[in-house]
């Protein structure tokens, strides 16, 4: 890197990363500007970006219809409190979920990150059943490789033996954790486990089709109508987190309609602002909804983020809705699929690479082992690509905008840099 910029050195020294050993992490690079998908550093270097920023720029950065909406509100209402008021853009959004949603998954509690709307639908979960008179049922069920979030309760929920918050584990609440059920055996276990668990059980956790940060673990839809299955067997509730998925990643706008099985609470964040301001939806049944109508006030849902709803947040979504239907979004995501397929298919054959899978916009290598992972993450970016792999995983989760030739780039990165590894 050339001379950084002043900026960055009077900054650094008081930053705390994420995910970061912050003695011996590589230095993050600064950035100076984004456009559709690139990322400008401020020494002038261009990246092409393999990951949409965690997922979320589904339409590019800095996409103009995207800038038009947040601008527009800006200079109406930036942010007004939620508690008491309400506004047009996030009435105008809740109607618009409801509507997208399958089901009858329609009512809509705002919040402004993925790990505190997966806490709402914990909370929601647990008060059902208080409300209903149900004590006791405050436990959850979730599966090995999910992830769900950083916060105590959730990452209670996450994989508690590979995931990364093991070091966690005396401090959390214990939940049951499960290995996802898949075929017939696989539903015979999970069958055998809920007859002892269910019980004390508030609900059922999953991230549908993909568990994306505990290691990109792709199931089938058939898992997702098991669990329906079995939740309905037990009166559990069943919970599904897009947070990751929401939005068209997997190849449908969520990922549950693959399966045509309907949760009872939904989360979503990430892609649903295209990735230009942080908001989080956790979207619950009628069923769920009722059961905190009464005359009572200790049965309503005690919970108010402040910056809940965010007008300029809200405005964007909207506008990222427009796109998904003026710009043919989910027709892209089945090109990406297609491309991703070929680009990555020469990185079976290299040493090291144990599997190399692909679902809607997202495409996996994963390999044996990652030795060096700083040094990989090196290589990449001598390729001129902006791609962080983690623990075994290399992954692609592009924009969903991504033109062949930038896709057709950033796979012959991976296969390129693997092949040095030999
Ligand atoms: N749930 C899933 C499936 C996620 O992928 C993530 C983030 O990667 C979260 C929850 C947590 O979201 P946030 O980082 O916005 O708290």
């Amino acid at each position: 890197m050339t001379q950084a910029p002043d900026w960055y050195q009077a900054g650094m020294p008081h930053i705390w990363l994420p995910y970061a050993q912050m003695q011996t992490t590589l230095p993050p690079l600064p950035v100076k500007a984004t456009q559709g998908t690139r990322i400008q550093l401020a020494d002038g270097r261009i990246l092409i970006d393999g990951i949409a920023s965690w997922w979320t720029a589904c339409h590019g950065y800095n996409h103009p219809v995207l800038l038009q909406a947040l601008t527009e509100q800006a200079k109406l209402m930036p942010h007004v409190m939620f508690g008491g008021l309400v506004h047009e853009p996030a009435l105008r959004l809740a109607r618009r979920l409801a509507d997208l949603l399958p089901g009858d998954l329609s009512h809509v509690f705002f919040s402004d990150s993925g790990s505190v709307a997966v806490e709402v639908a914990m909370k929601m979960a647990v008060q059902y059943w208080l409300n209903r008179g149900e004590r006791g049922r405050n436990h959850f069920l979730s599966f090995r490789f999910g992830y769900h979030g950083d916060t105590f309760a959730t990452m209670a929920v996450c994989d508690p033996d590979e995931g990364m918050h093991k070091h966690f584990s005396d401090v959390l609440m214990p939940q049951t954790i499960a290995d996802l059920p898949r075929g017939e055996e696989g539903e015979a276990v999970f069958a055998k486990l809920l007859e002892i668990e269910a019980g004390k059980l508030a609900g059922i956790i999953v991230e549908p089709l993909v568990q994306g940060a505990g290691g990109m673990v792709f199931h089938d839809p058939s898992t997702l109508q098991i669990l329906r299955r079995l939740a309905d067997q037990h009166g559990l509730l069943l919970i599904f987190d897009e947070i990751f998925t929401g939005f068209g990643r997997t190849g449908s706008m969520f990922a549950c309609e693959a399966a045509a099985v309907v949760p009872d609470i939904i989360t979503l964040s990430k892609a649903l602002t295209g990735g230009t301001l942080p908001l989080a939806a956790t979207v619950a049944s009628t069923r769920i909804f009722e059961a905190f109508l009464s005359e009572k006030d200790i049965h309503a849902l005690m919970h108010g983020p402040t910056f809940m709803a965010n007008a300029l947040a809200c405005a964007v979504a909207n506008a990222s809705l427009d796109l998904f239907a003026s710009e043919l979004r989910l027709e892209q995501v089945a090109r990406i699929a297609l491309w991703l397929e070929q680009g990555l298919a020469p990185c079976r054959n290299l040493p090291g690479v144990c599997d190399v899978r692909v679902k809607g916009a997202i495409g996996v290598v994963e390999l044996d082992w990652i030795a060096d992972l700083k040094g990989l993450k090196q290589a990449l970016l001598a390729q001129h690509v902006w791609i962080r792999p983690f623990g075994r995983i290399v992954y692609l989760t592009p924009a969903l905008t991504i033109e062949e030739e930038d896709l057709a780039g950033l796979c012959r990165a991976i296969a390129t840099v693997l092949k040095q590894r030999d």
